[in-house]
């Protein structure tokens, strides 16, 4: 008899963003006269840039005739996008060769897919408060999950400790829920750590595009040592808008060894065999993404979730609330007043002024009494949500 994997009767039913969207179902069903400010989405509110946009369009085109369509292509992606990339990386001062730059379908896709390169019998190492999927990738493939508390003690920022035991460590940074971002001394930290122990730090750098301060690093291979202990998974659904589109990279360094074997030799071998690769059309949009004009439009849109930020971060310094993340980040990741629970701080919200984020808890138990607050809405919408909450927080 077939038997299923047994793992997944492990798992937890994944009720945040199920409970959210309950929740305010519920409360519309009841009000049908309110409006709600959704500050608790991930998705971005803003559409693909126009150099993008035109690049999908002439690649569409390209199929539509004998000589420039495309069939296959190179499985692990494109030449010119696995060049694009690497020069990008080398304006930061972060040398890479194109066949160190795979292709993806973004970033969650690939967070699961990689873990076909370890044997389940690794302990994962997850920091918490952490974005969901590590934990239910890891729990599925039946590996031991170790969790690593983070604080408004440490910023949300923890460091190795010689008692950790972990073969895989996801670092995410900027950090999703958080906000928080490693410094380079943090990030060697993790690094030196990793090199000695042996394992492999799964660095997640869905978020990097929003930081803005030159002593933060984008890349963990900013960092020496790197090479020989770190996969970096990187997203266009966040830089660029291709949430909808799907489309990231991963860099896997060809010094990445372990036990004779070569990591990024191993993950062509996965590539050829696991996928044709993603499509031609979105390549070329995606390379649109690197181009100068690419870059401009990008930042433009990127200025406006970060305005968007300062928006809401003005108003929680206006009431004094206690928050993270915001300045390099576009989430904000806020105490939640007088010990209240983050849950019941949600309901508040929703009842009283009619503002949805997202509670802190549904991240992993650190996060209770902590509520993120998305960047990615509205402007118009993230300003009423301001308003109300430094009137709505000045009274409570
Ligand atoms: N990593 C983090 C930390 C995220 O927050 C997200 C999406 O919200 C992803 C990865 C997934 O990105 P993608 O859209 O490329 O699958």
């Amino acid at each position: 008899m077939l038997i299923p994997n047994r793992h997944y009767a492990e798992l937890k039913d994944s009720y945040l963003f199920a409970g959210i969207a309950k929740k305010t179902k519920a409360y519309l069903e009841n009000h049908p006269e309110k409006r709600l400010y959704r500050m608790g989405i991930g998705d971005v509110s803003l559409p693909l840039c126009p150099a993008v946009v035109r690049a999908l369009h002439a690649a569409a085109d390209d199929q539509a005739s004998k000589e420039t369509f495309r069939g296959y292509l190179p499985e692990c992606g494109a030449p010119f996008l696995r060049e694009a990339v690497a020069k990008h990386y080398a304006k930061r001062g972060v040398a890479l060769s194109p066949d160190e730059v795979f292709v993806s379908s973004g970033a969650s896709d690939e967070l699961g897919d990689l873990l076909d390169l370890f044997d389940r019998s690794n302990a994962a190492l997850i920091m918490e408060p952490a974005y969901p999927a590590y934990a239910d990738a890891n729990a599925m493939a039946g590996r031991n999950i170790v969790r690593l508390p983070s604080g408004k003690e440490n910023g949300f920022l923890p460091l190795p400790t010689d008692n950790l035991e972990a073969d895989l460590i996801y670092l995410c940074s900027p950090n999703n829920p958080t906000g928080a971002v490693f410094d380079r001394e943090q990030l060697r930290a993790w690094v030196d750590y990793a090199n000695r122990r042996g394992a492999i730090i799964l660095f997640d750098a869905a978020y990097e595009a929003f930081i803005e301060e030159d002593r933060l690093p984008h890349s963990i291979f900013e960092i020496d040592g790197a090479r020989t202990c770190a996969i970096e998974v990187c997203s266009l659904s966040k830089t660029a808008g291709f949430t909808g589109t799907r489309l990231g990279y991963t860099v896997i360094p060809k010094e990445l060894e372990r036990c004779g074997m070569n990591l990024n030799a191993m993950w062509v071998r996965n590539r050829t065999t696991k996928t044709n690769g993603v499509s031609y059309v979105i390549q070329r949009g995606g390379a649109a993404v690197f181009t100068e004009e690419g870059q401009a439009q990008i930042a433009e849109n990127i200025r406006v979730y970060k305005n968007n930020a300062k928006v809401l971060m003005r108003a929680l310094d206006q009431v004094g609330v206690w928050y993270t993340g915001g300045r390099n980040a576009p989430y904000i990741w806020m105490q939640c007043p007088n010990g209240i629970g983050s849950w019941a701080f949600f309901d508040l919200l929703l009842n009283r002024i009619q503002v949805v984020g997202t509670p802190g808890a549904g991240f992993g138990a650190c996060g209770e009494g902590y509520f993120r607050f998305s960047t990615f809405g509205d402007p118009s919408d993230t300003e009423e949500a301001a308003r109300r909450l430094t009137e709505f927080l000045g009274r409570i």
